[in-house]
């Protein structure tokens, strides 16, 4: 279906505010207050950034900001979902997208999850014709970046 990609995200980061009101998380939105058409499986993209942010919430410490960045380009929409977090050392980033791969086995313990969230990601994305890339400094923050193509609709200037 066709959905508007930046109100989906401002629901789901106040969803994330609530949920998170112990751990005392700030979360900045970037999101354009403009309409942007992606044609997308809603629940199963709305599960990747689930995923992201589940990940951002996760890895960072309490009083830490998540920001929600949205860029509309020319073609497609770029969402970067930045944490103050723990970071990943550079040597383990390729490996993330990779099934069950989880960076620290003790830290995964404490933290729970399966390994398998970034790497559904991945795959649900580019089954979209989008990619997704992560970026993290180790004990200063990750970034993950994710770009979607625009709906044909749109494009056409048939949704305005
Ligand atoms: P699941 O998503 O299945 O519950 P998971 O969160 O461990 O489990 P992924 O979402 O695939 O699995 O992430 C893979 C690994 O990448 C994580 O175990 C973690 O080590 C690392 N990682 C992912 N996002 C972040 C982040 N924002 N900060 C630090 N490390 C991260
Ligand atoms: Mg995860």
């Amino acid at each position: 279906e066709t959905e508007d990609l930046g109100e989906l995200l401002e629901q789901m980061a106040e969803r994330f505010e609530m949920i998170t009101k112990d751990r005392n998380l700030h979360f900045s939105k970037m999101i354009p207050n403009q309409p942007l058409y992606v044609d997308i499986d809603k629940d199963k993209v709305m599960q990747v950034f689930d995923n992201i942010v589940s990940n951002a919430v996760k890895y960072s410490p309490d009083g830490g900001t998540i920001t929600i960045k949205v860029t509309p380009g020319p073609q497609t929409v770029n969402v970067e979902t930045t944490d103050e977090g723990v970071g990943i050392p550079k040597e383990s980033q390729p490996k993330v997208f990779d099934r069950f791969y989880r960076v620290d086995k003790a830290r995964a313990r404490n933290l729970g999850g399966t390994g398998l969230g970034l790497a559904i990601a991945k795959e649900l994305i580019e089954s979209h014709h989008g990619f997704i890339t992560i970026d993290s400094e180790w004990q200063q923050g990750t970034t993950v970046a994710v770009t979607l193509p625009y709906s044909a609709l749109e494009k056409e200037g048939v949704v305005e």
